[in-house]
């Protein structure tokens, strides 16, 4: 059996350090980081993420699920709030069903600890992989305290390393053929804080993802077990309302007391978190082939990161690993140039997609959830898939509650909106009121 070496000990890499240990290969994992389980993360500050079905069918079958979600806090819809202070909460599904706000270092650190269970699973901390020889084979660690350097023969690499993926970026110095390309976005982000109240209670409701739209920036808030909210707020990084023309404590005052009005005053640390946590940039990377013939390959964001408006990017990274295993197991353990092919095309579509939806799901976040035709749009889309679940779906569901795999998700949903624009909402709205006769004749028949 090969022996297998991983880069990155982020949510991608241990998670796939435990399928691989599970069918019995021998796994070693780099991290430039320190041991976070003895030192913490980096700030201390825990940033949490949305996790959703396909990340939880991912850490299911590797029998990690139940462990992770007893901390997750379930997250029914968007709360949004309005400049007036009044809240609407949007539900995410029609049938109750959520997403959950999970802590990124928590979920870090209970993967860590899954995989390094197995024997065969071994995590080596403050290395740094700092090139691969595609030549030779060999990886070049740097110790991160000692700056000490070492050169280790792989024989099957993974790259789970992160948007800045050591191995994409030797892949795109040697490999012919290899194209990779990141398209960044005009707006980056921050993130600040929502304490709890006096008696450690939320503030703002727990089980909601809250979000202040504001058409061209937003802010977004999702609960911790500790009763605080991480903040986001997303907003261009130049020019109006952007992050270049808040300087001084005043203007971050002045910016909070126009647009977030209700949130200000629940955040006692604003201008501290302003200052002292980075903006950073948000952008989409696509790149192929994801594989170096039979022996090393990108995972997860080193092969397809992306914007988090879907909040799906360590889901994809998860629903990855379990389909590397699936193509394991359709075609066995053998020959790992085909294995690694078809891994490459089973997702490259899908990638492709979660990242165009990710795009689009910022206008639909910071502008589209207070649009009277969105809204509506909404409310007709829950009707049909209510009347037809078997040939309607919410494109929001078909991401965030089913397994289609994205295209198909991504196809299913333009196929339905042309469809609902062809014929007029008028008209649908009409026949939705009529029954489900007059829908097949009025909206069926014209897709036939
Ligand atoms: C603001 C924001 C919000 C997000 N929200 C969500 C969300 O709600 N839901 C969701 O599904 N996704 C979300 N994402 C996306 C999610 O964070 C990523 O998709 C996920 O972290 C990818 O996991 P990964 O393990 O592939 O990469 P990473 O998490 O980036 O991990 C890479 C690991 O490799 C290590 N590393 C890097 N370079 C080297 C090297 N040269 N040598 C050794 N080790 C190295 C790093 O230290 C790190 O531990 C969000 C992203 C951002 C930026």
């Amino acid at each position: 059996m090969r022996h297998v070496t991983i880069l990155g000990a982020g949510l991608t890499g241990p998670l796939l350090a435990l399928y691989l240990a599970r069918r019995g290969y021998h796994v070693d994992l780099y991290e430039q980081r320190p041991d976070f389980r003895v030192h913490g993360f980096v700030g201390g500050r825990s940033i949490n993420l949305a996790l959703s079905d396909r990340g939880i069918r991912g850490l299911h079958e590797a029998r990690v699920e139940e462990e992770v979600m007893k901390d997750a806090i379930p997250m029914k819809g968007r709360m949004v709030h309005g400049l007036d202070g009044s809240l609407q909460l949007q539900p995410y599904s029609r049938t109750g069903r959520h997403i959950n706000s999970i802590s990124r270092g928590g979920l870090n650190i209970t993967l860590t600890n899954a995989s390094e269970h197995h024997e065969d699973v071994k995590f080596h901390f403050d290395l740094a992989c700092v090139d691969v020889d595609l030549e030779r084979k060999q990886i070049k660690l740097r110790h991160t305290g000692t700056g000490e350097e070492i050169v280790r023969d792989v024989d099957l690499l993974f790259a789970a390393d992160g948007a800045n993926s050591s191995l994409r970026q030797a892949m795109e110095r040697k490999i012919d053929g290899f194209t990779a390309r990141t398209e960044w976005l005009s707006h980056g982000y921050k993130e600040l804080e929502i304490p709890p109240g006096p008696n450690g209670e939320f503030l703002i409701e727990k089980n909601a993802l809250h979000i202040w739209p504001h058409h061209d920036f937003m802010m977004i808030a999702l609960p911790n077990p500790d009763a605080t909210f991480t903040c986001t707020l997303f907003a261009p990084m130049e020019g109006e309302n952007g992050f270049d023309q808040i300087k001084t404590d005043d203007d971050v005052r002045a910016y909070f007391e126009k647009y977030f009005p209700d949130a200000l005053p629940l955040m006692p640390t604003l201008i501290e978190d302003w200052h002292n946590n980075p903006t950073s940039q948000l952008g989409t990377l696509y790149c192929g082939p994801w594989h170096v013939d039979d022996w090393a390959c990108l995972i997860g964001d080193a092969a397809h990161a992306i914007v988090p408006f879907y909040g799906q990017g360590m889901n994809a990274g998860f629903e990855d690993c379990r389909v590397l295993n699936d193509v394991l197991d359709d075609h066995g353990d053998e020959d790992w140039g085909a294995i690694l092919q078809e891994f490459y095309l089973r997702r490259k579509r899908n990638t492709d997609a979660i990242a165009q939806l990710a795009v689009s799901n910022f206008l639909e976040m910071r502008s589209k959830v207070v649009d009277e035709k969105f809204l509506r749009k909404k409310k007709i889309d829950a009707a049909l898939a209510d009347m037809f679940p078997d040939r309607w779906a919410p494109l929001y569901e078909m991401v965030t509650f089913s397994h289609l795999p994205y295209a198909d998700a991504l196809g299913q949903g333009k196929q339905q909106d042309d469809l609902l624009e062809q014929v007029g909402y008028d008209q649908v709205e009409a026949a939705i009121a009529e029954g489900m006769e007059k829908v097949e004749e009025v909206l069926f028949a014209v897709s036939k």
